[in-house]
């Protein structure tokens, strides 16, 4: 797994350039994390992330950052604690869960890679929110999708990403025989819906070249005569609301 903390960090570099957030020691009880978080410490690799974000973004209160051991596939932010954290068994969920849409070992700890710092992106958007008082309108959860794409497609190989992430919803779909009647009253976009939006953005953000996503049927044709204009706002939005914080 020592490659996808590497890449995960290639990305996030990439995304990003260097206050406000700081790194929390990892939280880890059972044996076999203990590896994966020493190697997750030892690599810096939310140190760097962190200063690449305080470089870009003016944040008055502290913001925390962690891996940790959640009891379940998840990442979420906790306003009361300003805190991000990011679970270690997201990461083997995805491993288990995307492998058998990659031929290669090397292929899939990309796609893990790329999955996992879109989630990242997606759980600093809901700190963002928060701390910085943005006003959102739509459900929130939408909002912080469109803003990690946004934040990756302006990045180095951020687009593969996006579509790692992508498919990573289109696995979550697929492992589940039906849709549970609670998954229409959740706060989620239902994760087929959050991967035809997340190509969507992809393809808008460049729709020639990125012409094959429709003709591989990635997306259909009716929603892809929006994606331009569909990310073209996503863009003007996120940079209005985040204008006043960004350095100069
Ligand atoms: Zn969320």
């Amino acid at each position: 797994m020592t490659r996808w903390v590497l890449l995960f960090g290639l990305i996030c570099a990439g995304a990003l350039d260097a206050k406000g957030f700081v790194v929390r020691p990892t939280e880890v009880q059972s044996r076999e994390y203990r590896e994966l978080a020493r190697e997750i410490d030892q690599s810096g690799l939310l140190r760097d992330i962190a200063t690449e974000l305080n470089g870009v973004l003016r944040i008055d209160q502290t913001l925390g950052l962690r891996f940790a051991e959640c009891g379940e596939p998840n990442a979420y932010y906790d306003a009361d604690a300003r805190e991000v954290s990011v679970c270690f068994e997201l990461v083997e969920w995805y491993y288990e869960h995307m492998a058998d849409a990659y031929d290669t070992d090397e292929e899939l700890d990309d796609a893990v890679a790329g999955a996992f710092v879109f989630v990242f992106f997606h759980e600093i958007g809901h700190a963002l929110v928060d701390v910085l008082d943005l006003p959102i309108t739509g459900r929130e959860e939408d909002a912080v999708d469109q803003l990690s794409a946004w934040i990756l497609l302006d990045g180095a190989e951020g687009d593969q990403a996006v579509l790692d992430a992508a498919l990573s919803f289109y696995a979550a779909s697929e492992s589940a025989d039906m849709v549970d009647e609670g998954e229409y009253a959740d706060e989620h976009s239902l994760d087929q819906q959050r991967f035809y939006n997340m190509v969507c953005w992809v393809y808008g953000s460049d729709p020639d070249g990125y012409e094959h996503l429709l003709e591989d049927d990635y997306l259909p044709a009716a929603r892809a005569e929006r994606c331009e204009s569909e990310y073209a706002q996503i863009d003007r939005s996120w940079t209005r609301l985040l204008k006043a914080h960004v350095r100069p």
